[in-house]
């Protein structure tokens, strides 16, 4: 599991977030939602390490991480966009995920990436170029090429929120699907209230730097803890 312990940061004199503690379970899901400029990205810049803490400690099992290297942390990140290297195939995109941890033969690694581009329904694809995809199969890509890592974590800001609507829904099904099947606990933002309750096995509700509620989709909707959740349901954001 992962224990964030009375996080904060700051930048400069601005506060973003202020003593957030929160365990994420194996296996486990966690939606965060908030407003625009909340922080919800902050917060994974913190735990992926490519923003320092202020204050406070991410354990990651019993490992303490806060202070590690971005690329030695097990966690990986997928963003609105895939983020995909244009001159490499479809099947070296994967590929680079292992890239990272040089574990194999170059054929062994081939062989892998063919497996997580199969579990990510994407099989033959692995000699295309990643224009010749659509933007929901880029991110499956990106999805295989994050999984292959081996992750403990999983960090997902609005990775669906440049899909066309007819593609999220079957996306976030092959997302929510993979993420249960290889067991790995995630942090997913997302602006959308519906989506959050969705995808998540929990649902943390951030604003005004802190986390303003955090419980089971349907217990957050029904009994708003703050006079904020309430309005954030009744108004949205
Ligand atoms: P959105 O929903 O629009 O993506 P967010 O909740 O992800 O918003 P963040 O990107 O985490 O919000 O930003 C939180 C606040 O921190 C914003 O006010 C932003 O301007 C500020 N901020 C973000 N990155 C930096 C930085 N590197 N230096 C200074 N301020 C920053
Ligand atoms: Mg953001």
């Amino acid at each position: 599991k992962i224990v964030i312990e009375k996080l904060s940061k700051s930048y400069g004199e601005k506060c973003i977030i202020s003593n957030m503690s929160l365990t994420i379970e194996q296996g486990e899901i966690i939606s965060v939602v908030g407003p625009s400029g909340s922080g919800k990205s902050t917060l994974l810049k913190c735990l992926a390490g490519l923003e320092p803490v202020s204050a406070g400690s991410i354990k990651v099992g019993e490992k303490d991480i806060t202070s590690m290297q971005a690329n030695q942390r097990p966690i990986v990140m997928m963003f609105q966009q895939p983020l995909l290297f244009p001159h490499m195939t479809v099947l070296e995109n994967v590929m680079i995920g292992l890239s990272f941890k040089r574990k194999g033969t170059k054929a062994e690694q081939k062989e892998q990436a063919a497996n997580f581009l199969m579990k990510v329904g994407l099989e033959g694809y692995g000699k295309n170029y990643p224009y010749e995809l659509s933007g929901g199969q880029q991110q499956r890509v990106a999805l295989a090429r994050a999984l292959i890592t081996n992750p403990q974590l999983m960090l997902l800001d609005e990775p669906f929120s440049s899909i066309d609507n007819e593609k999220r829904d079957e996306l976030r099904l092959w997302v929510k699907n993979l993420l249960k099947e290889e067991g790995i606990a995630s942090l997913f933002i997302t602006h959308d209230i519906e989506e959050a309750m969705l995808m998540g096995d929990r649902v943390v509700i951030f604003a005004e730097q802190i986390v303003q509620q955090v419980g089971k989709p349907l217990d957050v909707y029904e009994e708003p803890a703050t006079p904020f959740v309430a309005k954030f349901y009744s108004d949205g954001l």
